[in-house]
């Protein structure tokens, strides 16, 4: 993809998708901020790019000022902003009956208040300059259901439809506004996530979370940064209001279906 000329602002991209995002930004001729909660690790993973078109700025995209801060220093680095890149985002699970209200309060302040500030506090800029991409990292969980984590699945829900909401009240304005949702994808966040269900189960998570999945495989993180810099890049110039699945065909599995060729047949016999 081409971004050179564009400046963009990624959050949670101190490592995981978000960093693929920023190292794959930057190949592509971004000029880039990034941003993340833990400067220590933020700061360590920017170096490591070894780029002038880098800068960063640590803040929590749960606080207004400091995502104020951040378009704000995304504006002073870059002369504008042309994409905002919302992905940080955290994913605990537990029960609607027995999830503790203030970890569901953090999770949709995470997941979606978090998304929210940004686009609110990068839009006015957007407008300023009459165009603008927005790129929302939402989830499969997002449009399917994973059992036990409600928090989560509503926040990337409402992701979605606030994604879409963007891209109607702003496509007047030469704001696109579209949704990624990764599949199963190999980062720390997941890895860690599967550690116990793997202990549990006695075999690798990954292997029964992806048997049903038509590639067979989780996705690796690059795979999800080339998805966000088509959609960051006027080659998309007309796509908005999307949800793009990079799922490896998951949600087009029909669980009946499946549960049919787990026992070793297929439809029809
Ligand atoms: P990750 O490895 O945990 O990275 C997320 C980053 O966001 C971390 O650096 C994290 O910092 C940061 N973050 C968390 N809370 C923050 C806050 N309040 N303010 C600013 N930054 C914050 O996760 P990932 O797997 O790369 O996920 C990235 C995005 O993709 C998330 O929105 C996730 O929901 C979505 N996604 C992931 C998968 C998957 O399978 N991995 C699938 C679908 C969607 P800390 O390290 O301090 O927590």
């Amino acid at each position: 993809m081409n971004l050179g000329g564009k400046v963009a602002l990624i959050t949670g991209g101190g490592r995981g998708i978000g960093a693929a995002i920023a190292k794959r930004f930057v190949e592509d001729g971004a000029k880039i901020v990034i941003s993340d909660i833990q400067a220590d690790l933020l700061d360590g993973f920017a170096q490591s790019l070894n780029s002038d078109n880098v800068a960063t700025c640590a803040g929590d995209v749960t606080s207004y000022k400091d995502v104020q801060k951040m378009v704000k220093e995304t504006v002073k680095f870059g002369g504008k902003i042309d994409v905002l890149v919302n992905n940080a985002g955290i994913d605990p699970g537990g029960s609607i009956v027995d999830i503790d209200i203030n970890l569901w309060k953090k999770i949709l302040d995470v997941n979606l208040n978090g998304p929210f500030y940004c686009m609110k506090a990068a839009i006015p800029e957007m407008i300023k300059q009459g165009k603008g991409s927005i790129v929302n990292i939402a989830s499969l969980a997002g449009v399917r259901v994973i059992p036990s984590m409600p928090a989560y699945c509503a926040s990337k829900g409402g992701l979605i439809q606030l994604s879409k909401q963007a891209a109607l009240d702003y496509g007047p304005k030469g704001i696109r506004s579209n949704i990624v949702a990764p599949g199963a994808t190999k980062t720390e966040m997941l890895v860690n996530a599967m550690k116990g269900l793997s202990k549990a189960i006695k075999k690798d998570a990954f292997e029964v979370l992806t048997e049903s999945v038509p590639l067979r495989r989780a996705a690796m993180p690059d795979e999800i940064a080339g998805a966000c810099s088509f959609l960051a890049s006027d080659d998309s110039a007309f796509i908005s209001g999307a949800v793009l699945l990079v799922d490896g065909g998951a949600a087009i599995v029909d669980v009946s279906g499946a549960s049919v060729s787990k026992a070793g047949v297929g439809w029809g016999v």
